[in-house]
C-alpha cells in the first residue's frame, strides 16, 4: 500500500564554485533541507527546500522544528490522493520553499510506485528543454570573459545580473553583446533600480541595439507601480520575480496589467501555486520563465519535472546545481550542456 509511513528533514550544505553576487547581496553557499517521504510499500519519494531569506522571509534554522507537524499532518495519507498533501502544505505559508520540497516528494513517490515520471504525472509536454547560464555581477572585463565561454560552450541564452551600478550596467551590456552577438539576454535587476534608472537602462541598451530578451524584476517587489510603468516605458519585456511569490501576486499583476512575463520559482510559490500559476498566465497570455534559488541537482529536478511536464516555459533559468560544488548528481534527468533531456 502506497501510505505515508514517515517523513525525514535533512539539512545539507553546498558551497558554490565563487561566490555569487546579485544586486545588493553575495552567497558563498546554500544551507537546504532535503525532505525524503516515505511509503509503506518501501517507496521513498525526494524533495528539496532551497530556502531564500531575501526573497521569502525563510530562516533554514526554523525548517527542522517544523517536521513533526508536518508528519503529523500527513502519516496514513494515500500518496494516490496527493491534492490532499497539497491542500495542508499550501496552508504552512511560513516556509514556501518547505511547501514545494514535501509537495514535491510526494510527486516523486507516486511516480516511483506506478513506474513514471513526474513531469509525466504533471503533463509529459515536453522531453527536452534548454537551461540559460547566469553571470553574477562582477568586473565588466570578467563579466564579458565569461558570456564570451558561455556563448562558445553552446548556451545560447545568458542571464545577466544588473542592478547596482546603472553606468556600469550598461558597459557590462556593451561588452557582452560584443562578445556574444547572437545571445538570447535574460538580465535581471533584482529588485536594484529604481522606476526612473529602469527606464534610462532599457532606453540606453535599446540605442546600442541590443536587444533584451527578458527584464526581470528591475525595481522594489513591493512596487507594483513601478514595474508597470518600466513595462510601459521600456522596449523589452519586463518580468516579475520578487513581485510574483503566490498565486494572488501574480492574479494581482495580470489585473494591474504590470508585467509580459512571470518568473515561477518552486521555491516562492510550491507546486500547487507554480500549477495555479501557469493556467492563469496561460489564460491572460503573459508569458513564463522558470527560475530556481541555490537548489542541488535534487531541488533542480523538480523544477525540470515540471517544465517538461507542463511545457509552459519560453525560458529556463536552471542553472544552480551547475555553480554549486556537489559530491554526486542526482536529478532523475540527464545534463549536456544547456540541453536538459527527460530519462
Ligand atoms: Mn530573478
Amino acid at each position: 500500500m502506497g501510505k505515508i509511513k514517515d517523513i525525514k528533514f535533512i539539512m545539507k550544505e553546498y558551497q558554490y564554485e565563487k561566490p555569487f553576487h546579485i544586486a545588493n547581496s553575495i552567497s558563498a553557499g546554500s544551507k537546504n533541507l532535503e525532505v525524503q517521504v516515505f511509503l509503506e510499500n518501501g517507496v521513498v519519494g525526494y524533495g528539496e527546500a532551497a530556502p531564500s531569506y531575501r526573497v521569502n522571509g525563510e530562516r533554514v534554522e526554523t525548517f527542522l522544528s517544523l517536521q513533526p507537524f508536518v508528519k503529523e499532518q500527513l502519516v496514513g495519507i494515500d500518496i494516490r490522493n496527493y491534492r490532499r498533501i497539497f491542500d495542508i502544505m499550501d496552508k504552512l505559508r511560513c516556509a514556501s520553499s518547505v511547501k514545494a520540497a514535501v509537495q514535491f516528494a510526494a510527486l516523486d513517490a507516486f511516480s516511483e510506485e506506478i513506474g513514471a515520471q513526474v513531469y509525466q504525472l504533471l503533463g509529459g509536454a515536453k522531453d527536452e528543454i534548454e537551461t540559460d547560464k547566469t553571470i553574477g555581477i562582477d568586473s565588466v572585463e570578467n563579466m564579458a570573459k565569461e558570456a564570451e565561454l558561455l556563448f562558445k560552450s553552446g548556451f545560447k541564452s545568458i542571464k545577466i545580473k544588473v542592478g547596482e551600478e546603472l553606468k556600469k550596467d550598461i558597459r557590462v551590456m556593451e561588452a557582452i553583446h560584443e562578445v556574444s552577438k547572437g545571445a538570447k539576454y535574460i538580465v535581471d535587476a533584482n529588485t536594484g533600480y529604481t522606476p526612473k534608472e529602469a527606464i534610462t537602462f532599457a532606453r540606453e541598451i535599446y540605442a546600442r541595439g541590443i536587444d533584451i530578451n527578458v527584464y526581470e524584476q528591475p525595481v522594489q517587489a513591493q512596487n507594483i507601480e513601478g514595474l508597470k510603468l518600466v513595462r510601459y516605458n521600456s522596449p523589452f519585456p519586463v518580468a516579475a520575480d520578487e513581485s510574483a511569490r503566490t498565486r494572488y501576486d501574480v492574479l494581482r499583476l495580470i489585473k494591474e496589467d504590470a508585467v509580459d512575463f512571470v518568473n515561477i520559482k518552486l521555491m516562492k510559490s510550491g507546486i500547487s501555486d507554480a500549477l495555479a500559476i501557469v493556467e492563469m498566465a496561460n489564460t491572460a497570455k503573459i508569458q513564463l520563465m522558470i527560475g530556481c534559488m541555490s537548489e542541488s541537482s535534487v531541488g533542480i529536478n523538480q523544477s525540470v519535472q515540471f517544465a517538461l511536464g507542463t511545457g509552459a516555459f519560453a525560458f529556463h533559468d536552471l542553472d544552480s546545481h551547475l555553480m554549486l560544488l556537489e559530491d554526486k548528481f542526482r536529478g532523475k534527468f540527464l545534463q549536456d550542456g544547456p540541453k536538459i533531456k527527460a530519462k
